[in-house]
């Protein structure tokens, strides 16, 4: 069997953990299987040189920022074969160049394009564990790239794929994924099964677990992953196309801070407008999500949408400069907002799950600001500072005791 094993940064944070990984990827290797094991950087590692770097500028080149951070996964991939050879077992530790691991040419945000799997196989027909960086690939120009942070997940998935593994496991701190975050909710239950549409949701709508592209790269080749704890041997969450479950109606509650809320007052009730902004945005490489147009008055009217608090203020910029083309009488933004979201495939086929969760926010005095919905979520952007009360209230409301939970 040759599984694909990938620890986060707090499982490989020191000497210990490394060596607590290194012993459960030799306890795999023993029974006979083929063993690729992908690192994210120890600890906050990744962190700290992103703060060393913004010491000199707060706008660094990404390219060299790429180059930079592609050393964190470096050392892990070293320690890690280091401290397997020092138990005896045979391991070799491979960069994106080594393996290698093409992507495309966008710095801190690139997508894998083609993985070369001959070294890899080649190590493991020699008996070794192999051991790849998590996180960076190389492209074009044969500069270092990364996939954005959290990327480690999608490297592992993206080698599963391209190797045809039997498994791909990702290792993590908390035991699976939950049904809300049990920092906020301390009744929040691990899932036993997720499909990859509902951890897709949750991932993009804030849930920390899984990096999204992980997901997305999952579903598209069948990678069925499990998700568990580096510390324990508890069975974990496996997230995969259908499950076997009865559906649940909702299988997480989500929320994500990292949200603002631009209003754009006044401008022409006509066709193009939304059109302009829109496209303004999507050129300047900046996501928008809920969005809300208000009933044209006078022959004017007011969009308000969210972006990531991360992309405020270049929204910002790309409006004002050309608010000659938009036209609109004024611009606000607000950053206390947050998004708080219910994912799940069950809502497909039950109506009331607005309402349920709108009545959970009223019992609460939560007032909601804009709300948006596809077939398998409900987001709602409401203030910042009620988000902890909200995804409590929301959560109670739909996650009754339940033998579907472990
Ligand atoms: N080390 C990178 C980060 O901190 C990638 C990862 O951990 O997956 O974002
Ligand atoms: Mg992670």
């Amino acid at each position: 069997m040759l599984v694909v094993k990938k620890f986060g940064g707090s499982s490989v944070a020191d000497k210990e953990r490394i060596l607590n990984v290194a012993k459960r990827c030799a306890e795999d290797f023993q029974k006979g299987n083929e063993v690729v094991v992908v690192l994210s950087a120890m600890g906050k590692t990744t962190d700290g040189l992103i703060s060393q770097a913004l010491e000199f500028t707060p706008t660094p080149k990404k390219r060299e920022m790429d180059m930079l951070l592609a050393t964190g996964e470096q050392v892990s991939v070293a320690m890690m074969a280091i401290a397997l050879g020092s138990m005896g077992i045979p391991a070799i530790s491979l960069n994106a160049f080594q393996v290698a691991m093409h992507t495309t040419s966008e710095y801190s945000n690139a997508r894998f394009k083609r993985i070369d799997t001959e070294r890899i196989h080649h190590e493991l027909d020699a008996g070794k564990i192999v051991i790849v960086t998590g996180f960076q690939g190389i492209n074009k120009y044969d500069d270092l790239t990364t996939l954005g942070r959290g990327g480690s997940d999608t490297t592992a998935v993206a080698l599963a794929a391209a190797l045809h593994a039997d498994a791909c496991e990702i290792y993590t701190d908390v035991e699976g994924v939950y049904t809300a975050d049990p920092r906020i909710v301390p009744n929040a239950r691990k899932l036993k099964e997720i499909t990859y549409d509902e951890m897709l949701e949750l991932a993009t709508l804030g849930a920390k677990v899984l990096h999204n592209r992980s997901v997305e790269m999952a579903k598209k080749y069948g990678v069925q992953l499990v998700v568990r704890s580096s510390l324990n041997t508890a069975e974990g969450t496996v997230v995969k196309e259908e499950t076997k479950v009865e559906r649940m109606l909702v299988s997480g509650v989500a929320s994500d801070k990292n949200t603002a809320r631009i209003a754009i007052i006044g401008v022409k009730d006509e066709p193009g407008v939304a059109f302009r902004i829109f496209q303004l945005l999507a050129k300047a490489n900046i996501s928008v999500d809920i969005i809300l147009q208000s009933i044209g008055r006078n022959g004017t009217k007011d969009i308000s949408f969210t972006v990531a608090k991360t992309d405020l203020h270049d929204a910002l910029k790309v409006l004002e400069e050309n608010n000659a083309r938009i036209g609109a009488e004024k611009v606000e933004a607000d950053e206390n907002v947050a998004k708080v979201s219910v994912v799940g495939a069950g809502m497909q086929t039950n109506a009331g799950v607005a309402s349920d969760m709108f009545e959970a926010l009223y019992n609460v005095g939560v007032n909601i600001r804009m709300i948006a919905t596809s077939d398998i979520r409900i987001t709602v952007l409401i203030n910042e500072a009620d988000v902890d009360k909200a995804v409590k209230a929301v959560h109670d409301k739909f996650m009754p005791d339940n033998a579907m939970f472990s």
